[in-house]
């Protein structure tokens, strides 16, 4: 017992000793490789790791709050017709994400077919709502806050052919609409009064008024676990919407009480104008 205990405090002993040997003498390898090895080392070390992580973080932060501003946008005419002066959102992350995942699907077995299919317009400010509406009947009969637009449930599409929207081509709007309706969609191209074959929605049976007074459309339980997030989500979308609605509702402001600010003229120097304009060049 004696020798065992005289043997582990020689170990010890000895352990120590080379340990001091080895930092006395040259460093090497080995001790680069055991940084950090003191407790200053580490402190420093932690020290150092904190500011980096706390910058890490904030700037996250910022480009999470300011994700809404990289969203997609459409300039008026890019797809040869008169959509008003306020640029049109036209990202899928705008949209509920049901929905979304729908449209994707619409888009990609569009593709699988040869059909190209252009985003015109996604969610729809009360603001942009109410240009339209001021435009004229054959433009909405909804008013702000009454559109599926408003709730990132609607979005309007257009088949592009060699750069050009094709916006008369009954047959190939056929096509596309029912490949949206079997994905359980609503199209447009169903309505009489307002024959709008490029307008696909989904509302979970909600109806406009509805969703005006709050309500959630119903996503359908058997799938409702693929999104396990959905409410937060939602939520992050309602704030970036209102970010674009106090955007919108600022340059309406701006535009009426100064003609010479008009948001035409200032969003030509926008680089998804310019992104465009090979469409825009193949249109009238
Ligand atoms: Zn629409």
């Amino acid at each position: 017992m004696g020798q065992k205990t005289f043997l582990l405090s020689l170990l010890v002993l000895l352990t120590a000793l080379g340990i001091s040997f080895s930092s006395a003498g040259q460093s090497s390898q080995k001790q680069l490789d055991a940084i950090p090895y003191t407790t200053e080392h580490r402190q420093l070390v932690a020290e150092l790791t904190k500011d980096f992580e706390t910058a890490i973080g904030s700037e996250k932060i910022i480009t999470h709050l300011e994700d809404w501003r990289n969203w997609e946008t459409v300039e008026n005419y890019t797809y040869g017709k008169d959509r008003g002066s306020l640029p049109m959102i036209a990202d899928l992350d705008a949209l509920h994400p049901y929905f979304k995942e729908k449209i994707t699907k619409l888009i990609a077995t569009c593709k699988r077919k040869g059909i190209e299919l252009a985003i015109v317009e996604s969610y729809r400010t009360v603001a942009k709502q109410n240009e339209y509406k001021a435009m004229g009947k054959k433009y909405t009969r909804a008013t702000g806050g009454h559109s599926k637009h408003q709730y990132g449930l609607a979005i309007d599409v257009v088949p592009v052919i060699d750069s050009i929207a094709q916006w008369d081509n009954a047959r190939l709007w056929k096509k596309i609409g029912s490949m949206g309706e079997q994905l359980g969609l609503r199209w447009g191209g169903r309505w009489r009064t307002l024959y709008d074959p490029g307008h696909f929605e989904w509302s979970g049976g909600l109806s406009g008024d509805s969703l005006a007074k709050g309500l959630a459309p119903y996503v359908p339980k058997s799938i409702s676990n693929q999104y396990p997030c959905l409410e937060e989500d939602l939520q992050q979308l309602a704030e970036y919407w209102s970010a674009w609605e106090s955007e919108q509702a600022m340059i309406t402001r701006e535009s009426s009480s100064n003609p010479e600010s008009r948001p035409a003229n200032k969003m030509n120097s926008n680089s998804t104008a310019e992104s465009r304009s090979a469409i825009a060049s193949g249109m009238k």
